[in-house]
């Protein structure tokens, strides 16, 4: 099975993770804020905070704006649920904004229509979160622009997109956010097997989330209430988690991070070739707004179902039949049913429920040889073959 994602681990990778082992931390050692500055570094300054899943990273991201019962966080419903639950973490409730037809990300025009009829009726966002579908920036201006308009905070779900740049600059620089969070689950672009990061340019931010990573307990004199006991006093300052990254995966991270640039171009050689060998199949390529450089996580094309005469399931389990470890990103976070029990239904979201109907992620990683994407392609272009 040619899978649609997967991690390249290096000698140079097993090495590190083997270094930490014989080390004195395995957690709460060097390695992590070593990891957090390479990767604030890269993304241009500002406050890396990294922990256990971008997962968490949503979590603390939300909890640190000050996201809470009665108020709302609003996303796009393509996207991995964890981009929506964290608002449910909070006490906070859900709403979504449907998809540009041309990106497949968070539409502004959508997301202004939908404020301008929010406002008298005091459900204005609180949160708004962005995701970079595919690796694909967002319209991060627009966004930033109505945010200033509207009073909303703007977390960037970044997970598929380390690497990429928008507007000739990296994303993670939060230039048009107050967080953005990034993924390292293996099928990601760079990988610590589990693991996220919450990059800020706000210091009393960063602050907070490195709080709540870590029971939101502090040894800082300066940030208690009253006088420590003695040298071994910490104080609760606030309700936290244990959302701690160890040490070994954040000298995994490390080691990973030197071979970011060349993943990303890579994916970038292998959509370019999926681009000409796909170009006389009934499907739609991804489209490349030319303003940014996509992270390039997946490669996401969309069936012409009228040309095809069958159905996107039968194209689907024909490629999974023939080896090919298709993927469909994603579910309409709307149509689970855990959300559907909040009053969301089939038919809400017209461009995200025909996006849906036509998806197909197509396999790409950066170990992938032209071999195994021709294999891809063929075996695409027998799922699609006209029945006689
Ligand atoms: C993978 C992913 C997440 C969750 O990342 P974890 O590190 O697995 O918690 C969140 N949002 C999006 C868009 C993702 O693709």
């Amino acid at each position: 099975m040619i899978p649609y994602g997967r991690q390249e681990i290096t000698e140079e990778d097993v090495e590190a993770v083997v270094a930490v082992l014989r080390s004195d931390f395995l957690t709460q050692g060097p390695m992590v804020p070593r990891f957090e500055q390479a990767i604030a570094d890269y993304c241009g300054g500002g406050h890396a905070v990294a922990v256990n899943s971008a997962t968490s990273a949503l979590h603390i991201a939300c909890q640190a704006l000050g996201l809470g019962p009665g108020d709302w966080l609003w996303t796009s419903p393509i996207t991995f649920v964890a981009s929506a639950n964290c608002a449910l973490y909070c006490g906070a409730q859900v709403d979504f904004v449907d998809i540009d037809p041309r990106t497949y990300n968070l539409c502004p025009r959508a997301l202004e229509h939908k404020l301008i009829e929010a406002k008298p009726a005091g459900r204005l966002p609180k949160v708004v979160v962005p995701v970079h579908l595919c690796g694909q920036p967002c319209d991060m201006a627009a966004i930033h622009r109505l945010s200033r308009e509207y009073g909303f905070r703007i977390i960037e779900d970044a997970s598929h997109a380390i690497g990429g740049r928008y507007q000739g600059e990296p994303i993670g620089n939060c230039r048009y956010s107050d967080i953005t969070v990034f993924s390292f689950h293996p099928v990601k672009i760079i990988t610590t097997a589990e693991g996220g990061m919450a990059l800020t340019q706000d210091a009393g931010l960063a602050h907070k989330m490195a709080l709540l990573r870590s029971h939101g307990i502090t040894r800082d004199p300066a940030q208690m209430t009253h006088e420590a006991d003695g040298p071994w006093y910490y104080q609760q300052i606030e309700l936290g988690f244990n959302y701690r990254m160890t040490e070994l995966q954040a000298a995994l991270g490390v080691s990973q991070m030197a071979r970011l640039d060349d993943y990303v171009a890579r994916r970038h050689q292998l959509a370019k070739r999926y681009d000409a060998l796909l170009a006389d199949l009934p499907v739609t390529r991804p489209w490349q707004h030319p303003d940014s450089y996509s992270g390039l996580h997946l490669y996401v094309v969309r069936l012409q179902l009228d040309q095809i005469g069958r159905p996107h399931r039968q194209v689907f389990e024909s490629l999974r039949e023939q080896g090919i470890g298709v993927n469909l990103h994603y579910i309409p976070v709307h149509t689970q049913p855990y959300y559907q029990r909040m009053g969301f239904k089939a038919g809400d979201y017209a461009e995200a429920e025909r996006y849906y109907a036509e998806a197909i992620s197509l396999p790409m990683y950066q170990t992938m040889t032209h071999a195994q994407q021709d294999a891809v392609v063929a075996a695409l272009a027998s799922a699609l073959a006209p029945i006689r």
